[in-house]
Parts: structure tokens; sequence; C-alpha cells
């Protein structure tokens, strides 16, 4: 079977249609998000509804977010071709090639081992690279790689990780979602290297940001 069908494509353009009538404008990540094929970083019992507007779960208890999710953080995002960019919780891969078909540079963490394998290989077969990937513990960030020029995290963070913040470009923006049960996604804009700019954009549901356990 070819991985990536004039079915899959057919459908993912509708998937980038219903994007555009729910509200994202920013093009250039439609275009990113209609580049690559969701289906296959989810199991292949939902490859039918891969290109509806849904969460699935993943390996690991975790959960791919809703396409929507994905386009409005990118969009918060406002990535750049060449960026750096770091992303907390690979999870599937979905958001990392989203972000490597915009042409930035992303490096990722991913705290589950099997998510972290699951990815990799993935992304590797559909040529959709990030610059660096590891398992680890997102919290730390990846200071030998810093500054970045955005940051976006995937996961419920119950509050702004700091070394997250120390590691952020000045001028550079991250995209977080915070909170307990329920999260509030924010921007954090870097002004100078002890300000910043917060600024808040509604309700969302993620699986959390879970914090010194053992990997
Ligand atoms: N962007 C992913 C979403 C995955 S869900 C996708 O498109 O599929 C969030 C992911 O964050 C999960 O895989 C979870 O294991 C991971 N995660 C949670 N806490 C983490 C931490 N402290 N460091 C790194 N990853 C973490």
């Amino acid at each position: 079977m070819a991985l990536d069908t004039l079915k899959h494509k057919g459908k993912r353009n509708k998937l980038i249609q219903l994007l555009r009538s729910k509200g994202i404008g920013d093009e250039m990540v439609l275009e990113a998000m209609n580049q690559v094929p969701r289906h296959l970083f989810i199991d292949s019992i939902f490859e039918d509804l891969a290109y509806e507007d849904k969460a699935f779960p993943i390996l690991s208890g975790q959960t791919i977010s809703h396409p929507y999710t994905v386009a409005f953080q990118t969009q918060l995002l406002h990535v750049q071709r060449g960026e750096k960019i770091l992303e907390i919780g690979t999870g599937s891969g979905y958001q990392t090639a989203v972000l490597v078909a915009l042409g930035a540079q992303v490096f990722t963490i991913e705290r589950q081992k099997e998510l972290f394998e699951f990815s990799k290989k993935i992304l590797k077969k559909i040529h959709f690279p990030p610059k660096y990937q590891t398992f680890g513990d997102g919290y730390q960030g990846i200071s030998c790689f810093a500054p970045f020029d955005k940051i976006i995290v995937t996961a419920g963070a119950p509050n702004v990780p700091k070394m997250l913040l120390q590691q952020l470009a000045i001028g550079g923006i991250m995209v977080i979602p915070i909170g307990d049960e329920a999260q509030k996604m924010y921007t954090i804009l870097k002004l100078d290297i002890n300000t910043f700019e917060t600024m808040e954009f509604g309700d969302y549901q993620f699986v959390p940001m879970l914090e010194n356990k053992e990997l």
C-alpha cells in the first residue's frame, strides 16, 4: 500500500478547508499541514478518521492533539524559515513534522521512551527530520543548543518552566498551555532578559507535562 494515497490527500485538503473555516488564517501553516500525512502518526485503526478534527490516543497513554490545536499553536509561533524551535512533548511527532515543513530547525524532547522511538522512526521514514531529537525531561530544555527563537510546549504545564524562559532568545516567543486539569493557551514574548509580555488565548485540554518523575 502506498504511504500517502490520493484518497488521503483529498481528505487532507478537506481538513485544511475546515481549519480555515474555523478561523485559522495563516496560509503558510495550512500549507505545511497539507504536506504532512497525519494518518501515519496514529494507530491504523483510526486511519479513516485521521483527517477529522479529532484527538486520538497514541502510545504510553498520551494523545495526538486536534489538528485545530496544532494549527492554532503553530500560528501563534509565527515561524520563519531557518528559525531554531524547541518543542516539548514530541509525542507522535506530528507537530514536529509541521514545524519541519515550515522550514524550521526543530529540537524536540519526549519523556516517554516508546514515543521517542516511534516518532523518530516515522519522521525519518517520511522525510521530515528534526535537527535534534532526544529522550528526556522537557523542564530542563536543551541548554547546549539555546537560545531558541521559539519554544512550543504541547503538554499542559502547571506553571512556566524557568529553564525554558532562560533558553528563549530575546525577541523570541513561547507558546504554552498552562493549567492542571484544563489549560489556557498563552504566548510569552521575551522582551529582555527578565522582561516578558504574556497574552492569553482561550481554553484547551492537554495531557499533563510531568515533573520530577523517573524517566
Ligand atoms: N505534539 C504531540 C502531542 C503529544 S501529547 C503530537 O503531535 O503528537 C504531549 C506529549 O508530552 C506526550 O507525549 C508526553 O509524554 C510529553 N511530555 C509530558 N511531560 C513531558 C516532559 N516533562 N518532558 C518531555 N515530554 C513530556
